[in-house]
């Protein structure tokens, strides 16, 4: 058994869960140690753990399930539990109803949705072992944190059993209107495990009204919609817009360093070209990949002018692979840029470098610092972090960014090149105004997108929701049986 967390740790630590953990054990002789593997969010939680304490709670990976590892290993601040989770769980609770079920409902795609009564069993069974690990753990005074859509059932399963413990929810993809979310055949059970939370965060605001539309017509709640506030059947819960920031410090520095640079030349000359458009995803079909490629063709076809001069870098990590809608998309990805290539590539210019791989953040800079344009176009995303990377990397001023109207970034970064996603004619004309905006437009536009990351990083991302956690618990503190405020507002 583990041992207790010392005791200045003990008072209000903060519990984070997760259904994975974005990090890797490293074995170093007898010690681990451990490594953020991506982006910014791993390192901003770790350093909130540092401060507060606590522990971060997730799913091994299917790999053998390590003990609870102390972070740093001489002077422990947190600890990481991990859960092991059976092979049946892994294939109906993760691959069938997180994957397959719930990211397609989430994302507006419904006839991608599985949706099978034995999955949703699993996710059920595998959300309380997530709460059950987290009760064993909770102490007078911490804070849990729950992240995302596969633990939508975990916040009611808390708080059955510590109705005073301050417990909040991130969403981190879109919820879908009432009329979508009804294709779960689970709706009710779903909203009503969300609704344990006294917190629930969105991206957006219309994320958020999304869900209280949703919380009024299928469960019937009362929602207070000016202030936020819905009084379901487990009590009172905040809902609200915290729209996730990126670490623009690490960006900037990143921009400048030496072997970005260095990378930026190699770039540069292997691609060889006057002007790179650049695609950064993971190979997801909400990611409108295939769109963008019909758009890129689409332009070539009607700008024979940019011919040998224009070439789009597309980045694809690699992603689910397991599942037979991504097999189908990564065929049908290749298969058109097999097919742009054919069409247009002539002795030294290749229209299309397609790239199915995942860099570090380092490479990654180096291709932002490379692009003349940022092409983001998904047909739907919770926030899409790479068009908010790109800004904060291009220190420069330099760059500019077509984002589509249907990620929940367009709503800060409004003064990109918004284009509807789905119409590949206007993709292929933003990108043809994108490559001719005068400097002064670019510089101008560029300049106001970075005031809107640096804004809202990714710190303050963290902060506001705790703060907002904690005045929600409060609120709900002083009504009795979690009643919530009795009426707010218009
Ligand atoms: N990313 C990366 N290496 C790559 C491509 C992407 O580390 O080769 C990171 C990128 O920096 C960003 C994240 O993957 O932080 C993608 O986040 P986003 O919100 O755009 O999409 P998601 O994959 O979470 O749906």
């Amino acid at each position: 058994m583990e041992a207790p967390a010392p005791a200045s740790i003990r008072a209000g630590r903060l519990i984070v869960v997760s259904n994975r953990a974005p990090f890797r054990v490293i074995q170093q002789g007898a010690a681990q140690r451990i490594e953020a593997t991506v982006g910014g969010v791993a390192t901003t939680f770790l350093h909130l753990l540092e401060r507060h304490g606590g522990l971060w709670i997730a799913w091994s990976g299917g790999v053998e399930t390590p003990a609870p590892l102390k972070v740093p290993p001489g002077d422990p601040r947190f600890a990481i539990h991990f859960l092991g989770l059976s092979e049946r769980q892994i294939a109906r609770y993760y691959w069938g109803m997180c994957n397959r079920g719930l990211w397609p409902l989430m994302h507006l795609m419904p006839l991608n949705c599985h949706l099978t009564t034995r999955d949703w069993n699993d996710y059920r069974e595998v959300n309380g072992l997530f709460a059950a690990r987290c009760l064993g753990q909770l102490g007078a005074g911490d804070t849990v944190w729950i992240q995302d859509f596969h633990l939508a059932l975990m916040p009611a399963l808390v708080r059955r059993s510590r109705p005073s413990a301050p417990v909040g929810l991130f969403w981190h993809v879109p919820f879908p209107p009432a009329d979508i979310l009804k294709i779960l055949p689970w709706y009710q059970e779903l909203l009503r495990g969300m609704l344990g939370a006294d917190l629930i965060g969105f991206h957006t605001g219309a994320y958020a009204s999304a869900f209280l539309d949703c919380c009024e017509k299928l469960l019937g709640a009362t929602v207070e919609r000016e202030q936020g506030w819905v009084r379901g059947p487990s009590g009172a819960t905040r809902v609200g817009s915290y729209p996730i920031g990126v670490p623009v410090d690490f960006f900037r520095k990143l921009s400048a360093a030496p072997k970005v640079r260095r990378r930026l030349a190699q770039v540069r000359r292997g691609v060889h070209v006057e002007r790179i458009v650049l695609g950064v995803d993971r190979l997801d079909y909400t990611k409108g990949l295939v769109r963008r490629l019909q758009a890129f063709e689409r332009f070539l076809e009607e700008n024979p002018e940019y011919h040998r001069r224009v070439t789009l870098v597309q980045i694809a990590v690699p992603s689910r692979t397991r599942v037979p809608e991504y097999l189908n998309l990564t065929r049908q990805v290749e298969e058109l840029v097999a097919q742009i290539v054919t069409r247009f590539s002539s002795e030294g210019w290749l229209p299309v470098r397609y790239l199915y791989r995942q860099y570090d953040p380092e490479v990654l800079v180096a291709y932002y610092l490379a692009a003349d344009v940022a092409l983001v176009t998904p047909l739907a995303d919770g926030m899409n972090l790479v068009a908010k990377e790109y800004v904060a990397a291009r220190s420069d001023e330099g760059g500019v960014l077509v984002l589509s109207e249907l990620a929940g970034a367009a709503v800060e970064l409004s003064d990109a090149l918004l284009v509807n996603p789905y119409n590949i004619d206007e993709v292929a004309r933003q990108l043809k105004r994108a490559l001719e905006l005068d400097p002064g437009q670019r510089r101008q536009r560029m300049r106001k997108l970075r005031l809107a990351v640096e804004r809202n990083t990714l710190t303050r991302w963290s902060q506001s929701f705790l703060h907002a956690l904690r005045a929600a618990r409060a609120a709900n503190n002083l009504t009795p049986a979690r009643a919530g405020p009795a009426r707010r507002g218009p």
